[in-house]
C-alpha cells in the first residue's frame, strides 16, 4: 500500500489531479474527500477481487445475511483502520495541511436503518470479514435513509435524508448482473411432462440492480460484499407513449421505481403498507436468485446439485422482514429449478436460519392475506401449502387442540404470521441475548420450542469494538494498547488484563484525563449546535436511543425533574454537578414519542437558565442521533442511562458500546444488560427495578396499580401533576399524552413503579461519583470486562453453531 507517508502524498495528490485537473490549493475539502475516498478504493477493489476469485475456487461455504436495515455510517475512516492506514495518512495529509478528521465529515452517513438492528448488521459485516469469513450483507438501496431530525421549538422536525447527492464512492453498480422480481398477476398450475408447473401471468416487474460495497476485515485481506438492491424499470409503457400519454408513461415509471424510495422509519413497530411488503420481497427476490446463479456456476445446475444448496450457502433472516425467503427460495428450487416440493422443502429449512429481535406484541410482522395474495400470488399459494402441511403434521401431534394449532399456524385470523413462517421455514432460531432467548423459549414461542426443541438458542448480541473503540475513541485505545499490548484489538477479551490496573492510581488519572478529552469535545459540539455551555467536570449521564415508551425516557425525565423540584425546595441539597444528555428520533407517527422530545427540551428550557439551579444540573436534546453522532457522544459519557421495562429490551447494543468506553451503567435487568451485570460483577453497575419475571407475572395475574405508586410517593405525584397543572411554560394541555400514557394506562411501562428505585439508583450512583479512585476503578473494570460484548465473539458463535461455515483465507497473490 503506502510504504511512507511520501508515498501517500504523493498518490494523493496524484488523485487530486486526475480526478479533477486541479492542485491541491485549488481544491475543496470534498473534492479531497472523493480523491482520498477513491484511492482508498482502488487499494480495496484489488482485495476485493482477489477475495471473490479465491471463494469460487475454494468452493468452500459462504454466508449471506438478509437484512432490510443496513446502518452502516461512514466508511472512509473504518477502512482506513481496518486496512490499517489511518496514522500514515493521517500524517501525509497533515504535512499537506489538511485534516483527516475534517475530510472524514464530508461523508454523508449510510443511514439505511433505523436504530440497533440496522447497526448490529454493519457490525457483523465488519466482524464477518475481519475473522475471514466469508460472509455477505444483503440489503435494499434507499434513495433516501432514516430521515434527518431537526428540532425546532422542542418539537422534532423530519427533513429527508439525501445521503446519495454527491454520488457514494464505496459502491460499483453491477447492470449486467441485474435480476426480475415479479408483482401482482395471477399464477396457475398446469401439468406439463408429468409435472405440476407454475404459470404467472399479467405481472408487473421491477427489475433489480445491485449496488456492491465492499467490506473490508481487519488486519487480513478479506473484502466481502454488501449486495444493495435498488428497484429500477428500463421499460417505458411505450404503449401509452405512443398514445401520447406521456404522463402515464413517467408514472408507471416511478411507480415501480418507488420500491427502494425509502426506508420505513419505524423502530420496532412495523408499518403494514403494501409498499413495504414489496420492499420486502423484492430485495428477497433479487438476493436470492443471484445466490442461486453464482450456486449454480460454482456447484453444478442440475436439480440434485441444488438440492445440496444448504452445503454450500447459508442464509440468515435478520428479523422477521426477510422471512418470504422461505417460500422464495421454495419457489426458485421447484418452479426454476425442477425440484421436488419434498426436496426444495429440505433444502430450503437447511438453508435458512432465523434472529427473532423482539417480543413486543406490536411489533410482531403479520399481513393480511388478501394483500399477500394480491401482491404475491406465488408465494401465498407456498404459504398455503406450508400451513396446510404444518398443520397437518401438529395434528398428528396434539389432534384435537384446535386452539393450540390455531395459535401456531402460518395463517390464521386473515393474517400470515412471519415469525410462525420463519421458526418453520428455518434450522435455528435464536434470540440476543440470554433473558431474551428464555421468554421465546417459555413464553412467547414456547408452543414452538416444544415442538422442535433443538431449534432454539441464543446468540447474545456483541459490537464491533474496532468501530466503537478503537476508531471511536483513539486516546482510550492507545492507552490501553500501552497498558496491556495490542492484542485486544484482534482478541477483545484480552481486555480483561487491563482488571489489574483497576486500582492503578496514576492510570486512573489517565483514564480520567482521555474521557475529559472526549467531554470537551463533546461540549464544544454542544455549544456549535445550541449554544449552551456545559461543565465538563459534570457527570455526563447519556440516553441515547430511539425514543420509545418501552425504552423510558420519560423515568429519566421525570427523575430530572424531581432533581430539580428538590434543588428548588433545598438549594444546600449535596450532588454533584451533572449534565443529563438525550439523543434520537421518534418514529414520524409516533405521536407520544414527539411529545416526550417536547418534555425533555421543555425541561432543558425550564432548568439551564435558572439562577437558582446555577448550572448544577443541564439538560441537553442533540438532534439527530445516527452513527456519527454516536461516535461523538459515547466516548464522552460516564453514566449509561439503559432503563427499559424488564423484558423489553431484546438485548440493546447501545449499552455496550457505553460499557466498552468506560461509562458506568445504571439500568435494569433487561437484555444484555444482565449480562454486562454478570461480566463486571455487582460492584460495577448500578441494577435497579422490576426484573423481567414481576413484569411478566404483573401482565398475567395483574396485581399493580398505578395510583398505589402514584398516592404512595409525594415526590412521584408532584411531577405526574406538574405534566398538566400549568407548572411548565407550555399549554396546559401539552403532555397530556404523557400523562394519560401513565395514569390512564395503568402505567403499562412501570415507569411509576419504578420511579422509586431508579431515584435511589441515581443517588448511590451520585455518591459513587463523589469517590472518584471507586469511581474511576469501575469505569476500567466496565472497559476491561467488554469484550464479551466485541460481534467477534456473536459472530463466531453464528458461524460455529448456526451456519457451519470456516473462516477462507485470502492469500495476497
Ligand atoms: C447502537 C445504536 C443504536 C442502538 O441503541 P440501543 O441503546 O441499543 O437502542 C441506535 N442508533 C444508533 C445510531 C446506534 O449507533
Amino acid at each position: 500500500m503506502f510504504a511512507s507517508k511520501e508515498q501517500f502524498k504523493e498518490a494523493f495528490t496524484e488523485k487530486l489531479q486526475t480526478l479533477f485537473g486541479q492542485s491541491l490549493d485549488e481544491s475543496s475539502i470534498a473534492d479531497k474527500y472523493v480523491a482520498l475516498s477513491t484511492l482508498i478504493r482502488e487499494i480495496i477493489s484489488k482485495r476485493w477481487y482477489r477475495s471473490n476469485q479465491q471463494y469460487s475456487l475454494s468452493k468452500e461455504k459462504q454466508v449471506y445475511y438478509f437484512s432490510m436495515e443496513f446502518l452502516l455510517g461512514r466508511l472512509l475512516g473504518s477502512n482506513l483502520f481496518n486496512l490499517g492506514i489511518t496514522e500514515v495518512c493521517r500524517q501525509g495529509l497533515k504535512d499537506l495541511g489538511i485534516e483527516l478528521d475534517e475530510v472524514e465529515a464530508v461523508e454523508h452517513d449510510a443511514g439505511l436503518g433505523n436504530g440497533g438492528l440496522g447497526r448490529l448488521a454493519a457490525c457483523f459485516l465488519d466482524s464477518m470479514a475481519s475473522l475471514q469469513l466469508p460472509g455477505h450483507g444483503t440489503g435494499i438501496r434507499y434513495r433516501h435513509g432514516m430521515f434527518e431530525q431537526k428540532i425546532v421549538d422542542g418539537y422534532q422536525i423530519e427533513l429527508p435524508d439525501n445521503w446519495l447527492r454527491d454520488g457514494y464512492v464505496w459502491e460499483t453498480r453491477k447492470a449486467d448482473r441485474a435480476v426480475t422480481v415479479k408483482f401482482g398477476g395471477t399464477v396457475r398450475l398446469e401439468q406439463q411432462a408429468g409435472r405440476l408447473v407454475a404459470i404467472h401471468e399479467n405481472y408487473e416487474s421491477v427489475l433489480a440492480v445491485p449496488y456492491d460495497v465492499p467490506v473490508v476485515g481487519a488486519n487480513c485481506h478479506t473484502v466481502n460484499t454488501l449486495r444493495l438492491w435498488s428497484a429500477e424499470t428500463n421499460h417505458f409503457d411505450f404503449s401509452s407513449f405512443s398514445k401520447g400519454d406521456f404522463l402515464k408513461a413517467v408514472e408507471q415509471k416511478y411507480s415501480l421505481e418507488a420500491t427502494s424510495q425509502i426506508l420505513y422509519p419505524d423502530d420496532n413497530y412495523p408499518e403494514g403498507k403494501t409498499l413495504r411488503l414489496k420492499q420486502q420481497y423484492f430485495f428477497v427476490s433479487a438476493g436470492l436468485q443471484s445466490i442461486v446463479r453464482r450456486y449454480k456456476r460454482t456447484h453444478g445446475s442440475k436439480p440434485a446439485d441444488l438440492a445440496r444448496i444448504h452445503k454450500k450457502i447459508a442464509i440468515h433472516i435478520n428479523d422477521t422482514h426477510p422471512a418470504l425467503a422461505v417460500p422464495e427460495l421454495m419457489r426458485i428450487l421447484m418452479d426454476e429449478e425442477g425440484l421436488s416440493w419434498d426436496q426444495a422443502w429440505e433444502a430450503t429449512r437447511k438453508t435458512i436460519s432465523y434472529t427473532n429481535h423482539t417480543i413486543l406484541p406490536e411489533a410482531l410482522e403479520k399481513w393480511p392475506v388478501e394483500m399477500v395474495k394480491t401482491l404475491l400470488p406465488r408465494m401465498y399459494m407456498i404459504i398455503e401449502e406450508l400451513n396446510e402441511r404444518f398443520c397437518a403434521a401438529l395434528w398428528e401431534k396434539y389432534s384435537g387442540d384446535w386452539e393450540r394449532i390455531r395459535a401456531m399456524a402460518l395463517v390464521s385470523d386473515g393474517y400470515v404470521h412471519m415469525a410462525h413462517l420463519a421458526v418453520v421455514g428455518s434450522h435455528s432460531v435464536n434470540g440476543v441475548a440470554e433473558v431474551h432467548s428464555n421468554i421465546l423459549k417459555n413464553e412467547v414461542l414456547a408452543n414452538f420450542n416444544r415442538f422442535y426443541p433443538l431449534r432454539f438458542n441464543n446468540k447474545t448480541n456483541g459490537v464491533t469494538h474496532r468501530r466503537w473503540l478503537a476508531k471511536a475513541n483513539p486516546k482510550l485505545a492507545e492507552l490501553i494498547t500501552e497498558a496491556i499490548g495490542e492484542g485486544w484489538l484482534a482478541q477483545p477479551h484480552e481486555l480483561a488484563k487491563l482488571h489489574r490496573y483497576a486500582h492503578d492510581p496514576a492510570f486512573q488519572n489517565r483514564i480520567k484525563f482521555v474521557k475529559q478529552c472526549n467531554k470537551k469535545r463533546l461540549a464544544s459540539y454542544i455549544q456549535d449546535k445550541i449554544g449552551l455551555a456545559v461543565d465538563t467536570n459534570s457527570i455526563f449521564d447519556v440516553q441515547a436511543k430511539r425514543i420509545h415508551a418501552y425504552k423510558r425516557q420519560i423515568l429519566n425525565a421525570l427523575h430530572i425533574l424531581d432533581l430539580y423540584n428538590r434543588l428548588k425546595a433545598d438549594p444546600g441539597l449535596a450532588i454533584e454537578p451533572r449534565t443529563f444528555i438525550f439523543s434520537g428520533k421518534a418514529a414520524t407517527g409516533y405521536y407520544l414519542a414527539k411529545r416526550i422530545i417536547k418534555f425533555i427540551n421543555t425541561l432543558a428550557q425550564v432548568i439551564n437558565h435558572d439562577p437558582d439551579i446555577d448550572g448544577r444540573i443541564k439538560v441537553v436534546f442533540l438532534e439527530n442521533y445516527s452513527v456519527s453522532l454516536a461516535e461523538l457522544i459515547i466516548p464522552a459519557a460516564d453514566v449509561s442511562e439503559q432503563i427499559s421495562t424488564a423484558s423489553k429490551e431484546a438485548s440493546g447494543t447501545g449499552n455496550m458500546k457505553l460499557m466498552m468506553n468506560g461509562a458506568v451503567t445504571i439500568g435494569t435487568l433487561d437484555g444484555a444488560n444482565i449480562e454486562i451485570k454478570d461480566e463486571v460483577g455487582d460492584d460495577n453497575i448500578i441494577i435497579f427495578g422490576l426484573t423481567a419475571e414481576q413484569v411478566l407475572n404483573y401482565y398475567k395475574y395483574g396485581g399493580y396499580n398505578v395510583l398505589d405508586a402514584y398516592h404512595g410517593n409525594s415526590r412521584i405525584k408532584l411531577v405526574v401533576d406538574q405534566l398538566i397543572n400549568g407548572f411548565l411554560p407550555v399549554s396546559q394541555d401539552e403532555f397530556d399524552s404523557i400523562h394519560h400514557s401513565l395514569m390512564r394506562t395503568n402505567d403499562e411501562y412501570f415507569v411509576l413503579k419504578d420511579f422509586a428505585g431508579y431515584a435511589a439508583a441515581q443517588a448511590k450512583l451520585n455518591k459513587l461519583y463523589c469517590d472518584q479512585r471507586a469511581w474511576q476503578a469501575m469505569a476500567i473494570n466496565n472497559i476491561a470486562f467488554s469484550g464479551r460484548f466485541a460481534s467477534d465473539r456473536t459472530v463466531s458463535e453464528y458461524a460455529i453453531g448456526i451456519w457451519k461455515i470456516k473462516p477462507v483465507v485470502i492469500r495476497e497473490n
